[in-house]
């Protein structure tokens, strides 16, 4: 029997409960200091405790794994603690494409795919006395919105990056990558590419909320202007989103885009969920900003099954229990070489 793997973070919980609903075993990777947080869930099998999540790399925790014949999920706690290097020695076979998770951390890698998959993507500012417009200032890798800012000219950007620095929030040397800041709905949308049906799926669309620059446009502008702190883009949680029914069509297309373009020029491609993040403007234009090569936590708001997917199956179908789908069919057709790295 195949077994599900995952570190206790991010998304574990719907990962594992979909495992468990699909009638696989479940195995946590989990910190002691979230062991009794983790031990709430009776669909938990087994747990491995560990000190940090490094441990995953280590022997012995993968040999439990492979005792187990588990294919280990990655999501975005596996890509904010681990570097790719790393993620790549990974022996356990991992769900998806690992090879392209240096492409989502990689921020000149990930400016390439995007473009690769025609994308509309804001422009990237190169040096800050170029900057004329709003733009965005984000760290490399996943930060999480942390330390993020926004600069309308050069001066506002040493100002607001000399700050930072100051308050030990990023270090001097860190290059940062400066964006145009596209202003409009945010929207996330939610993907998941099986190789064994050949077929990209609609998932969902959700929105992150993000502090502080959330709290921020909730108080009056002559207070905002009084205060001195720079609002971080710090995830704190999300909520759904449906869309138009006319603005279908645009996002498949964009999503068989992607996969065709991952397809390209990372082998074996884009497998398993997927996001590509972005916003809507006023005439339903969308510029994306980014993507996710693996789960996205937004999916947790659809452990009960989302919209769309309730359009495609007769029952009630998470991300966690489609990826536990996926395992489950390939194992049963001897196909795991398929969908895993
Ligand atoms: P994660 O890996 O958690 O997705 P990240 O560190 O790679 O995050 P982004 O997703 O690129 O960061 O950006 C974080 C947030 O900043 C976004 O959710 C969005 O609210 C905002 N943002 C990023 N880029 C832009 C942009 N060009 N225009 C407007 N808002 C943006």
């Amino acid at each position: 029997m195949t077994a599900i793997a995952t570190l206790g973070s991010h998304c574990s919980l719907q990962v594992l409960k979909g495992a468990k609903d699909e009638g696989l075993k479940t195995i946590l990777v989990c910190e002691k200091k979230r062991e009794k947080l983790y031990k709430r869930f009776p669909f938990i099998d087994e747990l491995i405790i560990v000190d940090s999540f490094k441990e995953v790399l280590d022997q012995k925790c993968q040999s439990i794994l492979e005792k187990n014949n588990a294919v280990l999920i990655p999501h975005g706690t596996l890509i904010a603690q681990l570097s790719s290097e790393e993620i790549e020695s990974i022996k356990t076979p991992v769900f998806g494409n690992k090879w392209i998770l240096r492409w989502e951390s990689d921020r000149n890698m990930k400016e390439k795919l995007m473009r690769e998959a025609n994308l509309p993507m804001p422009k990237a500012v190169t040096k800050p006395k170029d900057i004329e417009k709003l733009v965005i200032v984000k760290r490399q890798g996943a930060a999480g919105g942390k330390g993020y800012f926004m600069a309308a000219n050069e001066e506002d950007y040493n100002t607001k990056r000399n700050q930072l620095i100051s308050d030990g929030i990023i270090s001097k040397d860190e290059t940062l990558y400066i964006q145009e800041y596209a202003a409009g709905v945010l929207a996330y949308l939610q993907f998941f590419y099986s190789p064994l049906k050949e077929e990209l799926e609609f998932f969902g669309v959700d929105q992150r909320h993000e502090s502080d620059i959330e709290g921020l446009g909730r108080i009056p502008a002559d207070q905002q202007l009084k205060t001195n702190k720079i609002p971080s883009f710090n995830v704190i949680g999300n909520s759904p989103l449906v869309l138009r029914e006319s603005l279908l069509n645009e996002v498949y297309t964009m999503g068989e885009n992607f996969v065709n373009a991952a397809k390209r020029v990372v082998s074996p491609g884009m497998n398993g969920p997927f996001c590509i993040e972005g916003v809507y403007d006023e005439n339903a234009k969308f510029t994306s900003f980014e993507f996710s090569a693996r789960i996205v936590a937004g999916s947790n708001i659809y452990m009960d099954g989302s919209p769309y997917y309730s359009l495609l199956f007769n029952e009630t179908m998470s991300m966690g229990k489609r990826i536990a789908r996926e395992v489950k069919t390939a194992t049963e057709t001897n196909q795991l070489d398929k969908i895993t790295t």
